[in-house]
Formats: C-alpha cells, structure tokens, sequence
C-alpha cells in the first residue's frame, strides 16, 4: 500500500509494519524541525505482534528520512529483508528494547541542552515545568562517554535508565523512552522545554526550584497524558505538513480523526 492510498483511508488503514515506519519517520522529521535531532540521533519502535523493530539507514539524513529508509531488526540485531546498514549506536535501541518490555519506542538524541546537565557539578537536571512530572522518579546520567557500538555498553545503559524514562549520557547526549512513538516525539518537547526552564533560571543566577511532591501530586490529579499526546501530535504533524516538514501526502495517515480526538476524561 502506498502512503497516498494509506492517506486516501485515514489513519490505521495500513499494516503494522508500514504504519509503524511513517509514524517513525514523521517522528524523526519533527524532531529535527525542534533542533532535538540533527546529523546524528535516531528513533526506534516496535512493530506491534512482531517480534522485531523499526529503525531508520544509519547513513540517511534525518531531515529527509521516508519510510523507505527504514530498516526492520530483529532482537538478535539482525535486519531482516533489507541490506541496509542501522545506525552504529543501534546497542542503545536493542537492548533497552529488550531490557524494557513496557517500552514501545526510544529516541537518542545529542540534545545539547541535555548534555549541558552531565558537565556541571553537583548540578542534576530536576523536572520544573508542569509536563516535567514524566520524569519524577528521577533521571540518571550514564557515565560512558563514548558511542554506545557494543552489546555490552547497551546494556549498561539500560541498567542506569532502570525503571525511569529519561537517561542523561556523560557529555553525549540522551535517551528517552515511551509507550508509543508519539508519546516520544511529545515527551522529547517537554523535555526540551523542561531542560531550558531549569538552565534559564540557572543563567539568570537564581537558585532552581523544581516541582514538590506535592505539586506534582496535584499535577498528577489533572493529568490527562493520552488525550494530551493526541492533542500536540494532530498540531505538529498539521504544522510539519504546512512548513514541507513533512511530505503533504503523509498528513491524512498520520493526522487523528475527530474521534480520536475526543478527550474520554472530563474534569469538572
Ligand atoms: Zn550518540
């Protein structure tokens, strides 16, 4: 099926494997139009009911990736029907894949305002900003700082991110984890957002004051995190499709129905 006839039939209407490839790509277009991707940095997820997941040619630039740069691998790091090469930190991907059942795609990135906070002393990257709460059980920083290429360095990664969603790389870069790539892509924003907060109010030589227990208690109360991700996907993949981001046939696949839309939580 191709995307103009995935498009034609809305989204959902393609196979797993296909879905799952636009949804990374478009997920990787998007970053590299927020500055969270750029030459380097890579997003995985997993096919649903296949033993195996989507990641993009190693080689291909981000800005210009397509569902056919994308690449299937198998849990034993094997490509399967293509002779295309992943990306060299693909350990990263595998084994925190294989270490997380509960994850369902994973984003590294060379954030640089996520590598500023493993080079300052005494200093830890604290959730500030309302979204941030994603991350209160804590975000480790993994103290290897080189390119994660082996199996092993994989996996101690994925020691250190444990059970969080967040690991900060010594002078590297991060890695985040989520329950669908556009819970990720969401995520990354807040991310971003949430690292500039606290190195703003570092720069402006006030002291940090992160979110409470209790504020983040209260927070927690009004979360609405499904309808949330749904809402900020529909505006960025309608923003990437009016700015060429995204290729304009790729919007009626990716884009939510109404319905989909509709928030099944109401507070009042
Ligand atoms: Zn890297």
């Amino acid at each position: 099926m191709t995307i103009t006839e995935i498009s034609r039939k809305g989204p959902g209407a393609a196979a797993p494997a296909e879905k799952t490839a636009l949804e990374t790509a478009a997920v990787t277009r998007l970053l590299v139009s927020q500055g969270i991707l750029d030459y380097s940095g890579h997003v995985s997820a997993r096919i649903p009911g296949r033993d195996a997941f989507i990641i993009q040619i190693g080689s291909t630039s981000r800005a210009e990736i397509s569902p056919d740069s994308m690449l299937v691998v198998d849990y034993d790091r094997k490509v399967i029907g293509d002779d295309g090469q992943p990306p060299s930190e693909l350990p990263i991907h595998l084994e925190i894949l294989k270490a997380r059942p509960d994850v369902q795609a994973v984003l590294h990135s060379h954030m640089e305002l996520a590598i500023a906070f493993t080079m300052m002393e005494g200093m830890k990257l604290l959730p500030m900003r309302a979204r941030a709460t994603r991350w209160k059980s804590g975000i480790p920083t993994d103290p290897d700082p080189s390119h994660i290429k082996l199996p092993e360095q994989g996996r101690a990664l994925a020691k250190t991110l444990g059970p969080h969603h967040a690991v900060l790389m010594r002078a590297h870069g991060l890695t985040l984890v989520a329950e669908s790539a556009q819970a990720l892509f969401v995520d990354a924003v807040h991310f971003k957002e949430n690292a500039m907060a606290q190195m703003q109010a570092l720069q402006a030589g006030a002291k940090p004051l992160p979110l409470t227990e209790a504020e983040i208690e209260q927070i927690k109360k009004m979360e609405m995190r499904d309808w949330h991700i749904k809402k900020l996907w529909n505006y960025y993949i309608r923003k990437g499709a009016k700015e060429e981001v995204l290729p304009p046939e790729w919007k009626g696949a990716l884009v939510p129905t109404k319905a989909m839309l509709k928030r099944d939580r109401v507070l009042n």
